[in-house]
């Protein structure tokens, strides 16, 4: 049955129904973040490099071979589909493996490859030979401990020698356990429990600290407390390293905290644009009507993944049963998933085993999705009070830098009010919306 009282865009937004009420924490759009995106952000933008002090060294390198790693390490890396470092890298790597070693501060969005250089540092800097935490790694949440972890098992993997454990709800010792683990990974609560509490591990041995997503664990409630509470029984020989994905005075501030002497390496942001992107809008009269041209599309576009955008939950479960129905592998993302289901759904769609995501639009809004070829907007994405969002539309749209490969966005406008929203977001970014014949979708290049 068609939804009622939701198919058009005449209606208000049903609060009830629509995910918009719901924002996802900025920890959850973290994890889906890196769980969605296949590969590294790309950039145009020049790295900034700020050192406290002068004499201390600087230098960048272009291969993974010049930073003489062992050899093992060196081959997981390979193993990984790493061929050279990323622009983060070049700079960031060469610095947290130097002796002495070195404190620094790094700032870059998600997807630039900070956890894979904070990571090898991690690996490298491991004395085998001692049985005791040398390196502790702290990250918001469970689920962004196990990423990292994962990440440190598989570039590892020819270094059976490291050993890793997580600190994280879950993992239970018995009291009066030591810990003979090289590296600790873990949310900062379970980390202040095992060291100070129960005593499994001495901070004092730790010589590698590592602070991820530094922006997220402030938005996270007491986490900042702990993760100082850590950080004072730390030797001061310890390396500091601290990640942070966005650079507001409250999180530099924390940085001054927890890092003293740094290196600063930060790399802008690059815009999203729609440059490179076709796009269109289809008439529409009813919400079979949008049904219909989603398939006819479907039909044409055989290569590259698309995501189709509801403005409820309503509508897209309702738009994923009937693809579904109809023989399409669709995957749906929405607010009333737990965290696990998320992690597996968008695993499976970055992996492409479904071709098509359907989501609405809180979930998404933090997301972005460069291998997506194909985006529709099977509701035009609008504010409170139905006027054109086009802060959301070039999120979902956009792409950054100009290695972003081009793609098609499709509107599906079945309303006047839809209309209009087609027609403002086409003004504010002064880029043609070309009318589509969704019958002759062959049209689309
Ligand atoms: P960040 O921590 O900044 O979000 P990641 O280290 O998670 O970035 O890297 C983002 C993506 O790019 C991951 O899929 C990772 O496997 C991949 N990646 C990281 N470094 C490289 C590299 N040098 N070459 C190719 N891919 C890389």
């Amino acid at each position: 049955q068609v939804p009622n009282n939701e198919a058009s865009q005449n209606d208000a937004p049903a609060t009830s129904e629509s995910d918009d009420g719901k924002e996802i924490t900025p920890a959850e759009k973290s994890l889906l973040q890196k769980i969605i995106r296949k590969g590294l952000i790309e950039t145009t933008k020049p790295l900034e490099i700020q050192r406290k002090n002068p004499n201390s060294p600087l230098y960048s390198i272009k291969s993974f071979e010049s930073l003489h790693l062992k050899p093992e390490l060196l081959k997981g890396v390979y193993k990984m589909g790493f061929n050279s470092p990323s622009k983060i890298q070049e700079t960031a790597l060469p610095t947290l493996l130097a002796d002495p070693p070195q404190n620094m501060i790094a700032q870059s969005q998600s997807g630039t490859g900070k956890t894979a250089a904070f990571v090898l540092a991690m690996l490298s800097r491991v004395n085998p030979a001692k049985p005791h935490p040398q390196v502790l790694c702290l990250s918001p949440t469970y689920e962004l401990a196990i990423q990292t972890g994962e990440v440190a098992a598989r570039m590892s993997q020819y270094c059976p020698e490291i050993k890793l454990k997580y600190a994280v709800r879950g993992e239970d010792l018995a009291r009066g356990s030591k810990i003979e683990d090289h590296i600790i990974i873990g949310t900062p609560g379970k980390v202040l429990d095992w060291a100070m509490k129960f005593k499994f591990f001495d901070l004092k041995k730790i010589s590698v600290f590592v602070l991820d997503e530094a922006d997220v664990m402030i938005a996270t409630q007491g986490h900042q407390d702990q993760c100082i509470r850590i950080h004072k029984q730390l030797p001061p020989t310890c390396q500091m390293m601290f990640f942070s994905a966005t650079y507001e005075t409250e999180v530099m501030e924390f940085a001054e905290i927890i890092v003293p002497n740094p290196i600063i390496i930060r790399l802008l942001k690059e815009e999203e644009s729609l440059d490179n992107i076709k796009q269109y809008y289809v008439k529409c009269k009813s919400i079979d009507e949008k049904y219909q041209a989603i398939t006819n599309i479907y039909g044409v576009i055989s290569i590259g993944q698309a995501i189709i955008f509801c403005h409820t939950r309503r509508t897209a479960n309702w738009l994923a049963t009937k693809m579904t129905k109809d023989g399409h592998a669709v995957a749906i993302l929405s607010g009333d998933q737990t965290v696990s289901e998320r992690i597996s759904i968008l695993d499976r769609f970055r992996d492409g085993l479904e071709k098509v995501l359907i989501t609405t639009n809180v979930l998404a809004r933090g997301i972005d999705v460069e291998q997506v070829t194909l985006v529709v907007n099977f509701d035009l994405p609008m504010d409170q009070h139905q006027r054109a969002d086009c802060e959301t539309y070039l999120h979902r749209i956009g792409r950054t830098g100009r290695f972003g490969k081009s793609g098609i966005a499709i509107n599906l406008v079945d309303s006047p009010v839809a209309m209009q929203i087609c027609l403002d977001i086409e003004k504010h970014f002064k880029k043609k919306i070309h009318l589509l014949d969704a019958e002759d979708a062959d049209e689309i290049e």
